[in-house]
């Protein structure tokens, strides 16, 4: 009988010390009775888009970036192998019904939380529209909700010229009653990017807002440790909602609106440690980014390192 030297049949070519916890190998797929630190949900919608987008592609690349992240930090010399993500899947959306695919997002965002079943939760978009009916849920759930906004864009387009779109979602909240303007927070607005009116939306409905020059000046951090501690103090629970395009692009070529003068990825990092450590942070979402304008997945992997910051932020 020939004894094979180096073959192992039926088994991976891999060391025994080569093996290493990744992220991936945290999630596990909602079953009755589960219990985890995170709840995920995607939510695969991107027709609300003004621009071109395939944003409904991007659950599954952020999800498949989750290979490429150790569970370990040698920063906190701690190992997050034992942080379970409960993985609710994607909503199944309507292929040409606005309305009702929104709907549908909102009951989704809606049934996860009433599972009970995770402390926090991360909502992988789509575009910005997606926000809308997410944010709702979470007001709907958990009372009094403050929001902060990474983003290179206001996001107060009126409804009247074109419906609900991803430039649409907080003057949605605002105006339906979901969300004050005084708890919503934008940070990382960028010059030459905004129309007027929208720069004087914010101002009369009271929103934070930090531009890009406020960043260079104060440094993202403080500025946000300074706004959660003031929303902490205001309402019952803060969701952070991050469109990638905040991000420059030099580092997040996959959005459909890139524009250079943004942040850097890690200020973006940096920024959702800080306000992930707080407790009554209980959501993020991570939206715009479109895997087919993107390259080699950077954009993608972003949003992973997002999601670690975020899930780790407070242990
Ligand atoms: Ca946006």
């Amino acid at each position: 009988m020939v004894k094979f030297s180096y073959l192992q049949p039926g088994k991976p070519a891999v060391f025994k010390d080569q093996h290493v916890t990744k992220v991936n190998d945290c999630l596990y797929p909602f079953a009755e009775g589960a219990k985890g630190e995170i709840g995920l949900i995607g939510l695969p919608f991107s027709k609300t888009s003004i621009s071109l987008s395939q944003a409904s592609d991007a659950p599954r690349t952020i999800r498949a970036s989750l290979s490429s992240f150790s569970t370990f930090s040698g920063e906190k010399e701690e190992d997050y192998e034992g942080v379970r993500i409960i993985d609710f899947g994607d909503v199944l959306t309507h292929p040409t019904d606005m309305e009702e695919s929104l709907d549908r997002l909102h009951i989704s965002v809606k049934e996860m939380i009433e599972k009970n079943s995770c402390d926090r939760y991360i909502v992988l978009g789509g575009d910005h529209g997606v926000s809308y009916p997410s944010i709702r849920a979470f007001q709907e759930m958990f009372g009094t909700v403050g929001v902060i906004q990474w983003d290179a864009h206001h996001d107060v387009r009126n409804l009247e010229d074109g419906g609900r779109t991803n430039g649409t979602p907080f003057r949605s909240l605002i105006e339906g009653g979901y969300l004050e303007g005084e708890h919503l927070v934008q940070v990382g607005i960028r010059d030459f990017a905004n129309a007027r009116r929208y720069h004087d939306y914010t101002k009369e409905k009271g929103i934070s807002v930090y531009t890009m020059a406020d960043i260079e000046l104060d440094g993202i951090v403080s500025i946000i440790n300074k706004e959660i501690d003031r929303l902490s103090k205001l309402v019952d629970t803060i969701y952070l909602s991050v469109d990638m395009d905040v991000v420059d692009q030099a580092f997040a070529p996959g959005c459909p609106a890139i524009g250079p003068g943004g942040i850097t990825s890690r200020e973006l990092l940096a920024s959702i440690t800080a306000a992930a450590s707080h407790e009554k942070v209980k959501a993020m979402d991570i939206v715009e980014i479109d895997p087919s304008k993107d390259f080699r997945d950077l954009t993608s992997r972003l949003a992973g390192a997002a999601m670690l910051r975020f899930m780790y932020g407070n242990k």
